[in-house]
């Protein structure tokens, strides 16, 4: 078969490897490189003045063994190469003592006494925690799909780290976050707090979409404009900007879901409907080299999930790079990620700037999201994102794996 596939995101790029094999594939990507939210300096995106044996990841950038087996399992077949990174985390609200995780508190290396008080502090922590992970343990996924994540969350700090590190997972806008839905974030909030391996791929995340590249050979249409996708009985038609008429048996649409009615210029009242509910954020994230915001803190040791909730008002995170990205122990600079706390954040001291676009998880846009799965593939139409499973990698590449049966 003749096969468009619309976006060249990890779910776009899994449907390439799980389709490519059989198939005739044509990507079309808006941008002028593809990857989506993975951006590794230095690979799919300019490498910023770093050394040449650095690469940088400014978006994806780090999976869970346990949570990730359809990701791992693709990464075996593609021999791309990870190494375990450490997942420690901590939550620092202005004007209250921090909270680190223990794994944060042992890797700091502080003494006996300091451990002590940190783990003392973490006490009416665990036993939020618990009274979480007790009244999440039998709800219905309806439910679920109904309320907010708000609704099983009270105002202590491990509520405040919970929502901090829903905004970390899913690049929410602070303003937004009340809105996130139960559905996403319950299920998620539980399998992150279990104990986890975690892995980064050596090289840069877009390492993965290189050996794809190389093995699949799709044709390839970057900085495309598509004017219209409309169906018909026979198969597909995709009308570029620049007056091209192009013909396919189908189509995998896989960008986020906000785009799809401007694509789908014959869409049903139904995909209207479904479709209309999913609004998106464009977001920033930062790579950087300043450590005052570590420092104004008094804080030495730098994590991968660090969650900020500034005297300003600022949400957000940054996440230490140098493990994250196998920076060679030598270096003398320190790199992060932030997403949220820019004002925290030096200018002199930014490698990268790096805008994403993200799905809003709203409970308006979540109830849509069973019948738009249940009716994936019809009119020769395939839908595919990490917005259609856990948000993430391991669902980018699920969803993909689906289009791509779905498909045929
Ligand atoms: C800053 C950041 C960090 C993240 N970190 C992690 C992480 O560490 N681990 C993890 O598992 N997940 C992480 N995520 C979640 C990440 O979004 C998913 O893991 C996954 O990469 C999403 O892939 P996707 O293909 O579903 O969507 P996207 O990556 O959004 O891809 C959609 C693609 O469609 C293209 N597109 C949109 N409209 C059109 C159009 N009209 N025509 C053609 N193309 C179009 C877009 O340009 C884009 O390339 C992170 C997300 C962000 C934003």
């Amino acid at each position: 078969m003749k096969i468009a596939i619309i976006g060249g995101g990890a779910a776009g790029m899994a449907a390439v490897w799980y389709l490519g094999e059989h198939h005739q594939i044509t990507m079309f990507e808006r941008q002028a490189t593809l990857g989506g939210n993975i951006r590794s300096l230095g690979r799919n995106v300019p490498r910023a003045g770093l050394p040449a044996d650095l690469t940088l990841d400014a978006g994806v950038v780090e999976f869970s063994l346990e949570n990730f087996p359809r990701f791992h399992a693709l990464m075996d077949e593609l021999d791309v190469e990870l190494h375990d990174v450490p997942g420690t985390t901590a939550l620092f609200v202005d004007g209250c003592p921090p909270l680190a995780s223990p794994g944060n508190t042992l890797a700091a290396g502080r003494t006996w006494v300091a451990r002590l008080a940190a783990w003392w502090r973490l006490l009416p922590v665990a036993r939020a925690h618990r009274q979480f992970f007790a009244c999440t343990r039998d709800v219905s996924l309806a439910e679920l799909y109904g309320r907010t994540l708000d609704a099983y969350l009270d105002e202590g700090p491990f509520a405040e780290w919970a929502r901090l590190l829903m905004l970390y997972a899913y690049s929410i806008p602070q303003e937004h976050l009340g809105r996130l839905s139960a559905a996403l974030a319950v299920p998620a909030l539980r399998t992150f707090l279990e104990p986890h391996q975690w892995t980064a791929i050596r090289g840069g995340v877009y390492t993965w979409i290189e050996r794809v590249l190389e093995r699949r050979s799709p044709e390839i249409h970057t900085s495309a404009r598509i004017r219209a996708v409309r169906r018909s009985s026979s198969g597909v038609g995709i009308d570029l900007e620049t007056g091209e008429r192009l013909r396919f048996d189908k189509v995998v649409i896989a960008t986020t879901p906000e785009q799809v009615l401007h694509l789908l210029t014959d869409a049903t009242d139904d995909e209207r409907r479904r479709f209309g509910a999913w609004e998106s954020s464009e977001v920033c994230t930062l790579v950087h080299s300043d450590t005052g915001l570590y420092q104004r803190r008094g804080i030495r040791y730098f994590s991968e999930f660090d969650l900020f909730h500034t005297a300003a008002g600022l949400r957000g995170y940054n996440a230490y790079l140098n493990r994250l990205c196998a920076v060679p122990e030598s270096a003398d600079t320190h790199y992060s990620l932030s997403y949220g706390i820019d004002e925290e954040i030096d200018p002199a001291s930014v490698v990268h700037r790096q805008p994403h676009r993200t799905p809003l998880y709203t409970v308006e846009a979540m109830r849509t999201r069973e019948e738009i799965k249940a009716t994936n593939g019809q009119r020769h139409t395939v839908f595919a994102g990490a917005w259609l499973d856990d948000g993430l990698h391991e669902g980018a590449i699920r969803s993909g794996r689906e289009a791509a049966s779905l498909t045929g």
